[in-house]
């Protein structure tokens, strides 16, 4: 896909990083993305992805936004509560980079419409709060191949990796059971630091540069202002990518 004179502008900035260039910036104008939850982690990741110039943008969120998401949930305002939160973060990503096509999908993720609600994505954004919504998305990475940012967020606290099956080990290797669910503390600024840094490595990976965080755990302490890296590995009998797994 050629790249408009408008485009030679808008991405001036990073257009001359030396690992990136015009071969960069048309892959990502060619990409798809599939963003799961228009959150705390959703916000940042489709800002990011917009203003970058990701090509599409299909953004999945079933729930409305309500008064207490505004803490952290950049990608709605004031006067957006009560609105489907794909269509709100159309809304918002309209203005930031008209250039970018944004689908709203205002579904529920199940493993019956996970492949339709992707469509052409090349690539999974997890930005949800909930490990039964992120087992599907695991579960669809490795069936059909397709790569998994995962990043999760409590507090001040979090986690992201890059789940690539077959390459790399997948969710249910590296967290096997879901961590009870409810309510829990976050902080808007935490939320916003590990969806950059999901927004980072899905850019790295549709622009193919830079180094992603395959077999790679990071943990971002927010409090003590410490980052941890911690490699992981394959469960030879994880249920889903291991040898005990049903073949698709
Ligand atoms: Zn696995």
């Amino acid at each position: 896909m050629k790249l408009s004179p408008e485009d030679r502008e808008r991405y001036r900035r990073q257009m001359i990083l030396p690992s990136w260039g015009e071969k960069a910036q048309r892959a990502i104008k060619e990409s798809c993305v599939f963003i799961a939850g228009a959150g705390g982690l959703g916000s940042p990741v489709a800002l990011y992805l917009a203003a970058a110039g990701v090509g599409t943008l299909r953004i999945c969120d079933c729930g409305a936004v309500e008064l207490s998401n505004l803490n952290r949930q950049i990608l709605h305002a004031d006067d957006q509560i009560g609105e489907n939160k794909a269509v709100s973060a159309l809304r918002t990503l309209e203005r930031i980079n008209p250039a970018v096509r944004v689908v709203p999908l205002s579904e529920r993720i199940g493993s019956d419409n996970i492949a339709s609600l992707l469509g052409p994505a090349r690539l999974m954004v997890d930005c949800l709060d909930n490990f039964p919504t992120r087992y599907v998305l695991n579960d669809y990475a490795v069936r059909a191949a397709v790569p998994l940012v995962h990043a999760g967020v409590s507090g001040l606290c979090g986690q992201i990796a890059f789940i690539q099956p077959p390459q790399t080990a997948c969710l249910a290797c590296l967290v096997p059971e879901a961590p009870p669910t409810g309510v829990f503390p976050i902080l808007g600024a935490a939320a916003g630091v590990l969806g950059c840094l999901e927004a980072l490595e899905a850019l790295k990976f549709l622009s193919g540069t830079g180094r992603l965080l395959k077999g790679r755990l990071l943990f971002c302490d927010g409090e003590s202002m410490e980052f941890q890296e911690v490699g992981f590995d394959r469960d030879p009998d994880c249920p889903v990518c291991g040898s005990a797994a049903r073949p698709a």
